[in-house]
């Protein structure tokens, strides 16, 4: 039988239950529940003080969940510069032909122009 650990209410130490099956003859009567340090019998299961009594509190919840990192949020990501019709890029520069400026395929602003799909960009980003 699996010992399990008790707060003993007659030797008021922390021990160990313990469980003897009570037999007649060859039939299982029952268990007699007693404390491993005193001997002290407990009438029943709900009689022995069980440590760790208490359920565990959660100290984390699942607000707690690292969420997905999410870099852009959806509508952030269609209006990116890289999908503007205003971007341009070469081998040497990516260059917004709106603001005049050197930009990142990730930068964005108000005004954002969707690039057509079939545009006849040289580089297909
Ligand atoms: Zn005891």
């Amino acid at each position: 039988m699996a010992k399990v650990e008790i707060n003993c209410i007659n030797c008021g130490t922390e021990s160990f239950l313990q469980r003897d099956a009570l037999y007649h003859g060859l039939t299982k009567t029952g268990e007699c529940l007693s404390c491993s340090a005193c001997g002290h019998v407990y009438p029943n299961e709900d009689a022995v003080p069980f440590r760790h009594d208490t359920p565990q509190t959660a100290i984390f919840t699942n607000s707690d969940r690292p969420k997905n990192p999410q870099l852009f949020s959806q509508s952030e990501a269609k209006t990116l510069c890289r999908h503007c019709a205003n971007y341009i890029v070469n081998p040497f520069t990516q260059f917004c032909a709106l603001h005049k400026k050197e930009v990142q395929a990730t930068d964005s602003c108000p005004q954002f122009n969707k690039r057509k799909e079939n545009s006849d960009s040289k580089f297909n980003l």
